[in-house]
């Protein structure tokens, strides 16, 4: 009888964590990446089709977490963006979407999806003439976005504050996607608390597992946010300034929004062909999901 009950709390135990918490899973991080960071994206390079089935595919995730679009039945918001050095106008696409909770504010959680395609710029092997397939920059990011968008979207009763999840394009050439959305006024730029941006969390090192937290020095309640000493297999590196304005934060920075940058950091296959699939470190990503959950802003 005895056995009977414990096998039954068991499996109630069982399905009730499954309901609650369908992620993290690195089963759901592989098929993420596997399949922008697959041959047939040719890079996600902004304005080409592949791009456009990129976003399409994060929109359908968006979808699965019921998370809601940021406007009426739109996820995918178009928008043109040029090169400085360039006359070529391109047409890309950010991808929004939202849990709602009675509060005004909203923090924004962002990853960008493109990437270089076949290398013509930006590339660290510019002669290799193969695509690069951005596994770690930032199929990574996209899908700790949609990993923490479900686990979010499941604890929504729990949430303090309004959450934008923005999966951004046009990074690669200049943060054009983060740009766009704060010029859009898609989200009102005066009820942004903060934002949270994940670029390249695929390969949190084994030897020496740093994730790093970057321009959390900035703000000195960020020591408040997440625990710097944390249970986790990693040290979190809280810094000043990395990537110099290379990522989608920077912009939030520079609108007097408080944002932070969480990244493994640069590897050798940063920008080269060699960013595949192969070479992500998913039980760290789950351990980075786990970290970055607990984040105070976000939940009570
Ligand atoms: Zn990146």
């Amino acid at each position: 009888m005895k056995a009977t009950v414990f096998i039954l709390l068991q499996f109630l135990l069982i399905s009730l964590s499954a309901q609650i918490c369908p992620y993290p899973e690195e089963s759901y991080y592989k098929y993420v990446i596997s399949t922008l960071a697959h041959d047939s994206m040719e890079g996600r390079l902004p304005g080409t089709i592949h791009e456009k089935r990129a976003a399409g595919f994060i929109e359908n995730e968006f979808r699965k977490t019921k998370c809601v679009p940021v406007k009426k039945k739109q996820y995918v918001f178009p928008f043109d963006f040029k090169n400085p050095d360039s006359v070529v106008v391109h047409s890309a696409g950010n991808v929004l979407a939202k849990i709602e909770t009675k509060s005004d504010f909203c923090i924004v959680v962002s990853a960008h999806y493109d990437h270089i395609g076949w290398g013509k710029h930006h590339s660290n092997d510019p002669f290799s003439q193969k695509i690069h397939n951005g596994a770690d920059d930032n199929a990574s990011g996209v899908a700790m976005l949609l990993s923490l968008a479900g686990w979010y979207s499941s604890h929504r009763d729990s949430l303090q504050y309004d959450i934008v999840f923005a999966a951004f394009s046009g990074e690669e050439d200049g943060l054009f996607g983060a740009k766009e959305f704060l010029k859009s006024g898609t989200v009102d730029t005066s009820k942004i608390l903060c934002n949270i941006n994940l670029d390249m969390v695929g390969h949190l090192d084994k030897t020496r597992p740093i994730l790093m937290a970057e321009s959390a020095l900035l703000f000195t309640q960020w020591d408040t946010v997440l625990p710097i000493k944390s249970e986790f297999n990693f040290i979190v590196e809280i810094s000043g300034t990395l990537f110099k304005d290379g990522a989608d934060h920077n912009v939030f920075l520079n609108a007097r929004i408080p944002g932070i940058l969480f990244s493994t950091g640069l590897t050798e296959h940063y920008h080269r062909p060699s960013d595949d699939e192969s070479t992500i470190n998913y039980s760290g990503m789950i351990e980075i999901h786990n970290y970055l959950r607990m984040a105070k802003t976000i939940t009570e």
